[in-house]
């Protein structure tokens, strides 16, 4: 293979994986983002065993596991307590051969960079959307230009009429759990150095008139089964990060054009339900840079191009559509009786 070069759009998650997998394979490579700086924003993220594997393949996956807590043994209850389903992160150890672990952004931010030669990442740079190189990459997240250029004005976000709250506490918790009401729903689990990370789904109407989003948590939540209120009140107000919810819709019919690949939430942003967003754009990137090791013309990228459609088009867009369908069941407001009795039988049946 002689001197082929990458663009990436996009100095996130799918974009600095991307360019991790393109450098070692060989290629030459640039990252543009538009940011002034590497992003320091963030909460918790899950990634799931396959994930760790991919980035098993890059190199970065002990370094990973050493910044991440393996997800703790944890319950799904309902808002007056009771328990729906209990959740073992060993039984997936049997399935698959590992857990689940939850990682701080930023820490999956800076492995990810450092795995960078020196000068790959050109920050505060807008860049263009049009192939300026062998391949242009478009992980440029949710409102990707990129995706606009190469596929039109049609595919774009919608909102889901929900929003999230996340935010990291200064404080522990021994056990991860998700808890679902009517119209609501929490979720915690643990980081590391003793700190958790709480996250919340609330309809986007519920916002107070003085904007106070903590208050707005503690109205909801207040009442609801411990660990949830006490760590909502040692929660700092002022690191709540609030996300209004939405999905890329309809579904894209391809992730690229000629010299052109979409990747991550430019590609399927989805809903957090699964927890699985920032886990599909690290499997985007390495199956990329998977089917483009070796290329070494421009018909042979088209070639790799449409590989990469085939691997990741059909997994990731049914995930996001599980994801969709998971934060409409776990929120719902009519039938959380029936969908109650159905999660536990279900949960009875996977033993
Ligand atoms: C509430 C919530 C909870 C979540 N929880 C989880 C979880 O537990 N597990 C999980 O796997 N995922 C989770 N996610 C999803 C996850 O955060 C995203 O899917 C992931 O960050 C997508 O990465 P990305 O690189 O595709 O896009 P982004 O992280 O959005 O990165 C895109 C980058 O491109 C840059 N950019 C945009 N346009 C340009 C341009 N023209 N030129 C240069 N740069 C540009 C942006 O500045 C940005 O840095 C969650 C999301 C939300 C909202």
């Amino acid at each position: 293979m002689v001197g082929m070069d990458a663009h990436v759009v996009g100095g996130g998650i799918g974009g600095l994986a991307t360019a991790v997998g393109l450098t070692q394979a060989g290629w030459r490579v640039r990252v543009s983002e538009r940011a002034p700086a590497l992003s320091s924003d963030g909460t918790g993220l899950l990634l799931w065993p396959d994930v760790l594997r991919a980035l098993d393949a890059l190199g970065l996956g002990e370094r990973l596991r050493r910044l991440a807590v393996p997800q703790p043994p944890g319950t799904l209850r309902r808002d007056d307590g009771r328990v729906l389903a209990r959740v073992d992160p060993e039984r997936v150890r049997r399935r698959v051969g590992d857990v689940p672990h939850v990682v701080a952004r930023p820490d999956l931010l800076s492995v990810l960079f450092e795995a960078l030669p020196e000068a790959t990442v050109r920050f505060g740079v807008t860049a263009p959307v049009e192939p300026d190189a062998d391949v242009l990459v478009g992980a440029d997240g949710a409102r990707s230009a990129v995706r606009r250029r190469l596929l039109g004005v049609r595919y774009g976000l919608r909102e889901t009429g929900t929003t999230a709250w996340r935010v990291v506490v200064d404080a522990p918790t021994s056990t991860a759990g998700e808890v679902w009401g009517r119209d609501a729903k929490v979720g915690y689990t643990p980081l590391r150095g003793g700190r958790t990370y709480f996250y919340a789904v609330l309809p986007t109407r519920e916002r107070r008139p003085d904007g106070d989003d903590h208050a707005v948590l503690l109205d909801w939540f207040g009442r609801w089964p411990e660990p949830v209120p006490s760590l909502l009140r040692q929660a700092d107000p002022a690191r709540l990060l609030r996300h209004p919810l939405h999905r890329l819709a309809p579904r894209l019919p391809r992730y690229v054009g000629a010299r052109t690949a979409l990747v991550g939430d430019a590609a399927h942003t989805m809903t957090p339900d699964l927890g699985q967003g920032a886990c599909q754009a690290l499997l985007d990137a390495v199956t990329l840079a998977r089917c483009l090791t070796g290329v070494s013309g421009s018909e042979d990228v088209a070639a790799a191009l449409r590989d990469y459609d085939r691997a990741r088009r059909r997994p990731s867009q049914r995930i996001a559509a599980a994801a969709l369908w998971t934060g409409r069941i776990s929120t719902a407001r009519h039938g959380a009786g029936v969908r109650d009795v159905l999660v536990r039988a279900a949960a009875a049946l996977a033993g």
